[in-house]
């Protein structure tokens, strides 16, 4: 996204001086998640990418993203982006996120926080799924995924893939259950 598009979504739903209580966070504990059943507040999975930010492999951009992708079942399952010299076999935080979760058997997601910036640095813009992670995501998501696009625990931007990506393709253009097998 463009910076000015950014500014826009800014207005409507914007979670700036919002401050959530994170005395529940239990889910920062393992990359593939804290535990079910407890659903985490915003803050908790905005503080889930943060931490997988921290092992994002960008030797080639210094631009480090970690996502928070919170199953339908509680769990979270955290990713990082991963750079390679190649340059095209890189894998967004996102995606990463999304392949740890279906490669274990998880298919239904409520939400996923998304968070990014040059290494070294404090995030002065959210950072939005790329073109390429919003289709991948919609394929399980669909339109009513949350979205929390943070710069912070409680400065963040909330839309929706379908917000995100309108009128996208997916499943059900194949006539196909999202996710199914
Ligand atoms: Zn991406």
């Amino acid at each position: 996204m463009y910076p000015d598009d950014l500014g826009q979504l800014r207005q409507p739903r914007n979670h700036h001086g919002r401050r959530a209580s994170d005395q529940l966070y239990r889910h920062d504990e393992s990359c593939t998640g804290g535990g079910a059943g407890m659903k985490p507040t915003d803050a908790e999975l905005i503080r889930a990418a943060f931490k997988a930010r921290s092992f994002a492999y960008t030797p080639y951009s210094h631009f480090k993203v970690g996502a928070a992708l919170l199953a339908k079942n509680g769990m979270v399952y955290t990713g990082c982006n991963i750079e390679n010299a190649g340059y095209t076999p890189t894998n967004c935080a996102e995606r990463t996120a999304l392949f740890k979760a279906v490669s274990e058997g998880v298919t239904e997601f409520t939400d996923i926080a998304i968070v990014g910036s040059l290494d070294g640095k404090k995030n002065t813009l959210v950072t939005g799924p790329c073109g390429v992670c919003r289709q991948a995501l919609y394929e399980f998501c669909g339109p009513r995924l949350r979205v929390l696009m943070a710069k912070s625990e409680d400065d963040y931007i909330e839309t929706t893939l379908g917000d995100l990506l309108p009128y996208g393709f997916g499943p059900t253009n194949l006539e196909i259950e999202p996710g199914a097998d």
